[in-house]
């Protein structure tokens, strides 16, 4: 890290609910990394999920990360040399990674429903991480398998090669590809790319040096570094966040609506008081 490079950190919430504590400590930690740095923190609005994300989410996010005190010098409300920061306006860069992705014969289309994944599993699912790893089942198809039918593309790991990287918080990470995590989906069957891929295409393009995330994501890092591989890119450096639990020591979701940065401000509560709680 002794590059010469000028530190960028983002902020990257996906407008599905309000924010919440837990989301505020994570992203408080990069706006701080970044000052500390002497950098800059940009502001991405991850609102590819059109299923899940609503408009009025999107404004409660910008008026919630103000009130908090974050400050960004790029985003989608003030632009930047890197626009547009919404990813919804962003398609051409993924088409375009997912054709380099094609074309290099990293990824494969994959038939599957969530049901046949589930039927064809043996063995049981990675401890730190919530997606099954993928049996495989579709690695050699033939396009006339494919041919009429609706299907993603899943990114081919190297079953057996150990993905290590040093985390800033936590240091050296290592995980074993087919073992930890499986094929993983670049791009849903439904058109939309998956978070994998645009969150490390965007992370690359965007120039971030450092990407600061929660500590759930993990092994998605190990999965990032093998698409900046694929694609010829460099990888930036991770610093993950311990993730903030409530008081039965369950992880905090967007259903924790007491907990939502709205609902403590409306309580009175002010972004100094929740800060020095930490
Ligand atoms: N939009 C993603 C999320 O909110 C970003 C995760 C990340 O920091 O990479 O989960
Ligand atoms: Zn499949």
């Amino acid at each position: 890290m002794n590059s010469p490079e000028k530190y960028r950190g983002r902020l990257a919430p996906s407008p599905t609910g309000f924010l919440h504590l837990g989301h505020a400590r994570t992203f408080w930690v990069a706006q701080e990394r970044a000052r500390a740095h002497g950098g800059e923190l940009i502001l991405r609005n991850d609102d590819l999920d059109s299923t899940r994300y609503k408009m009025e989410f999107v404004d409660a996010m910008l008026e919630d990360l103000r009130w908090f005190g974050f400050k960004w010098s790029e985003g989608p409300d003030i632009g930047g040399s890197f626009a547009p920061y919404n990813q919804s306006e962003r398609m051409i860069f993924y088409q375009d990674a997912l054709e380099k992705l094609r074309a290099g014969g990293f990824i494969y289309p994959c038939t599957c429903s969530r049901k046949d994944i589930q039927a064809a599993i043996t063995a049981p699912h990675p401890e730190n991480d919530e997606e099954p790893i993928y049996p495989g089942t579709c690695r050699e198809n033939r396009k006339s398998e494919i041919a009429n039918r609706k299907f993603s593309w899943r990114f081919r790991v190297p079953d057996g090669e150990t993905i290590s990287f040093v985390d800033g918080n936590f240091g050296e990470q290592r995980f074993i590809a087919g073992n930890d995590f499986g094929d993983f989906v670049v791009w849903r069957h439904d058109g939309v790319p998956a978070y994998q891929l645009s969150c490390a295409v965007d992370d690359a393009m965007m120039q971030i040096t450092e990407v600061v995330r929660g500590a759930d994501l993990l092994v998605s890092t190990a999965r990032q570094i093998l698409i900046y591989r694929a694609l010829g890119l460099a990888a930036p450096v991770f610093f993950h966040c311990e993730l903030m639990r409530d008081e039965r020591g369950e992880r905090l979701a967007k259903r924790h609506d007491a907990l939502s940065l709205r609902a403590l401000r409306a309580r009175g509560d002010s972004a100094e008081k929740l800060r020095y709680a930490w």
